[in-house]
Order: structure tokens, then sequence, then C-alpha cells
């Protein structure tokens, strides 16, 4: 049962346009907070995007979706699950990133995550752009690789870019493998699609055993029978989720660094993850919304739309847990 001090405040209350912006409309609590150790979800926002190779701008997502998760109201109008009454839900604040240096940042961001999960805090993420997966799943997987499900255009398993980087937003499951942090046979990629620099990354999931589900299979299949599938791939282990919102078509998600034509709308983008229900979420994120291309804003409110989802089947399974 949830604690008052971590009931979001109510459009009914106080409008939803007036008011600090927190994520969600709960309350911060920062890592210092002697509150810390009573909050089982934790909303952590990674203002970084030093790991984009073309059109930057998602470190600026975490503020533009603290102010679209106002939208956000208490209760799942197709689940009816209610989050906030499950578990005790909080803004944890930012990860302060070094902006000018990569690897420092992934420190920090490691750091951040780290001394959550001590707390017995499980993190819902706003990213960022998709290199920030790296950094959080090295806290998160730290004792034991995990299982993920990806929603993604892209696989993020190339090798390096520009001659040599291994550390930009196209690489951060590559390394999560290599480091032992993912179980590769654990891991299914759904929604690639898109012109492709060669198959070098799926060259690499074919050898190392990762399940990737293209476009065109998952509409032919269907939503139901490819997430079932997903639940099968991860079983009952602890399972990591990473959304980037260009696995969204770019008419519904524009405001993003690499949009790919012919995805899923906006409806399809949700109930994905209402097919989660069940799993042992042990993390999850939502990366790569850009502010600067997000000109209706509606980008950044899809992508609170599909954290609350994601919330949702994350608190209902720790309040069953
Ligand atoms: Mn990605
Ligand atoms: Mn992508």
């Amino acid at each position: 049962m949830t604690n008052e001090f971590f009931t979001p405040v109510s459009g009914m209350e106080l409008p939803r346009f007036a008011g600090v912006p927190t994520f969600m409309r709960l309350p911060v609590v920062g890592l210092e907070d002697a509150r810390l150790p009573e909050v089982d979800v934790g909303i952590i926002g990674v203002p970084w995007d030093s790991g984009t190779t073309n059109r930057p701008g998602p470190r600026h997502g975490p503020r533009q979706l603290r102010d679209a998760s106002t939208m956000m109201r208490a209760q799942n109008g197709a689940t009816g699950v209610r989050p906030f009454e499950l578990v005790n839900c909080a803004d944890l604040g930012d990860v302060g990133p070094n902006p000018t240096d990569i690897l420092d940042s992934m420190e920090r961001i490691t750091a951040f995550y780290s001394a959550a999960i001590r707390a017995g805090v499980t993190p819902l993420t706003a990213g960022g752009d998709h290199l920030s997966s790296l950094p959080i799943l090295r806290a998160v997987a730290k004792d034991d690789p995990v299982g993920m499900i990806h929603f993604d255009s892209h696989t993020d398993l190339f090798d390096t870019y520009f001659g040599g980087t291994k550390f930009t937003h196209g690489t951060p499951f590559r390394r999560a493998v290599e480091e032992g942090l993912l179980d590769p046979e654990k891991v299914v990629q759904i929604g690639i699609r898109g012109t492709a620099y060669d198959s070098e990354d799926l060259d690499f999931a074919k050898a190392v055993g990762i399940r990737i589900i293209r476009i065109e299979e998952f509409f032919e299949r269907g939503i139901p029978d490819v997430m079932a599938e997903a639940r099968d791939i991860v079983g009952a282990d602890p399972t990591y989720i990473s959304y980037d919102i260009d696995f969204v078509d770019p008419t519904f998600a524009p405001g993003t660094g690499t949009p790919e034509v012919g995805g899923p709308n906006s409806f399809q983008a949700i109930q994905v993850v209402r097919e989660l229900d069940g799993v042992n979420i042990v993390g999850a994120d939502m990366v790569e919304v850009s502010p600067p291309f997000d000109s209706s804003g509606g980008t950044a409110f899809l992508g609170v739309s599909i954290m609350f989802e994601l919330l949702c089947v994350m608190a209902k399974r720790l309040a069953s847990a």
C-alpha cells in the first residue's frame, strides 16, 4: 500500500498546467533524501545526447517529457491499473552529465543508478539518446546478465563509428553483450526497419543468438502473437525494457534524431507495452525524444504516455511479487 506522500498532485485539485512540472506530478526524492528507500519505482531523467551520430537534441528530452507528463492522470483507461496506489513512485531528478566527456558521463550515470538500485528502487528512465541505456545496464545488470525486450527501428548493435569510436547511440547493445550485461539469447529487438549501412549488426545478432523481429514480420503476425514470443524469450528472468521512440512511425513521433518510415501508430505503440503484463521488469527506458525536432510537442506526449504504460505494468508486477 502506498504512502500518501507519494500520491501525485491531482488535476482535480490543482489544474494540470499549474505547479512545478515533476514527472507525472510526483514528489521529488533525490539520492540524498531519507525517503529514497521507500521508493519502489523512481523516474530518472538522463539529459544527455553525446552519443548521437546525426541529429542531436535528446539532452532536452527529460525537461520536455516532465512538462508533457503533467497530462497523465492516475488511472489507466484500458487496463484499470492505478500505479500510484500499487507502489510508491517518485521523481528522482536528473543525472548530471558531463556533455563534453562521454566516459565521465557514463560513470556518473552508472553511479546514480547504482545508488538508486541499492536503495531498492526500480528505475524508469526518460532519456537521453540510446547510449544512455549502456551505463544504466552497467548498474541494473551488475551481478548477472539480464534479458531485454527492445523496441526500436534500429538494432543499435554496431561495433564502431567514425573509424573506431565504440560508444555511440548505435552501439550500446553490442557493448552490453560484450560486457556480459545482456544474455543475448534472452534479447528480442522489435520493429527493425529502414535503410542500412550494411549487415554487420544483423550478422552479430545472428552469431550471438539475438532474436530480431523486423517490422514486416511484426505487421504480418500482429501484436499479440509477436509479444507472446517476446514474453517466451525472456521468460521469468529479470528483464530490461528499452523503448526508442523511433520505433513509432514518424507521422506520430517526428521529434527524434533518426526517424524511419513504415512504423507502428501511436495506439500500437502503447499496445505493445500492455502486452508486457507479467514480465519481470528490472528497469525500463524511453529514449531518443528530441524536443528541437518536436515542434508540436506530440512526440514528448506520446513518449510520456508510453512511460505511463510502462509504469503500469511495472507497478502491477512489483505489487504482486
Ligand atoms: Mn535506438
Ligand atoms: Mn532507433
